[in-house]
């Protein structure tokens, strides 16, 4: 479903993914782990195309990556994707925050898409904030808000850049248990996140990022009791 083939970016004279070989099959939860600086959000952004790569090719469900104009709107709507901050528009309802890309870019009805946006919120557990504004909502409810937002354009993928660091401890479970049933329900993800309780339970895989190399490459169980390298083993014993 996402297909990275050696895949280098640079900002400037700075090598932030190198050589980057990634193959995600549909249905997997992938997390993502490594120091800071070490290119995870910058792998995130280059599968979305937030940011162009230098070299290499990605593809989703089998496309390669547009350059630009109408395609890579399509793309975009294909590649859902959640950031550390929530990004809601401050001057439009939940609901609206929700109904709007598929009205515009999907060009799905009002009717229809405020039906789907309301079962979306009902999904995520807060279906009854509808009419709110992002402000009125907790950090852990506005976080929702952006999972159903973009769960909204029936993406292929999800992409998850921390989506629970900006949050209040007491926040973040309620977060981690709407992303967890969406693995449960069968959604590819790839997920940048500290939460290791997360990784063990709900990914498929654990890539450790270093220097914008993946390292390593594994089941969770395996990279969290037996990392291979040093480098993960120093990662680790800092966190854990
Ligand atoms: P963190 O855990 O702190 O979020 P990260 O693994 O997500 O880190 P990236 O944000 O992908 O790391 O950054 C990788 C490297 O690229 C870092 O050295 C960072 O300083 C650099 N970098 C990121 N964005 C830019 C940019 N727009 N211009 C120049 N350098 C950048
Ligand atoms: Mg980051």
């Amino acid at each position: 479903m996402i297909k990275a083939t050696a895949v280098n970016k640079y900002f400037g004279d700075l090598h932030v993914l190198r050589d980057i070989n990634l193959e995600v099959p549909r249905g997997q939860v992938v997390v993502v782990l490594g120091p800071s600086g070490s290119g995870k959000s910058t792998l995130c952004r280059a599968i979305n195309r937030l940011e162009p790569i230098n070299d290499g090719a990605i593809e989703i469900d089998g496309k390669p990556l547009p350059e630009e104009g109408k395609t890579l709107a399509a793309l975009r709507a294909d590649v859902g994707m959640v950031f550390q901050q929530f990004n809601l528009f401050a001057h439009k309802t939940i609901l609206e925050n929700v109904t709007l890309a598929p009205r515009k870019v999907r060009k799905i009805n009002a009717e229809e898409a405020r039906k789907t946006a309301m079962e979306l919120l009902d999904r995520v557990g807060i279906a009854n904030q509808s009419e709110k504004y992002p402000a009125q909502l907790s950090g852990g409810q506005q976080q929702r808000a952006a999972i159903a937002r973009a769960l909204a354009m029936r993406p292929k993928v999800m992409l998850f850049d921390e989506p629970t660091s900006a949050l209040d401890p007491e926040m973040v479970q309620e977060v981690l248990d709407t992303m967890t049933g969406l693995a449960e329900e069968g959604m590819t993800m790839l997920v940048v996140t500290h939460e290791m309780g997360f990784a063990r339970r709900a990914a498929h895989r654990v890539i450790f990022m270093s220097d914008g190399e993946i390292v390593e490459d594994e089941a969770p169980e395996a990279f969290f009791t037996k990392p291979k390298s040093e480098r993960a083993k120093d990662f680790l014993g800092k966190i854990l």
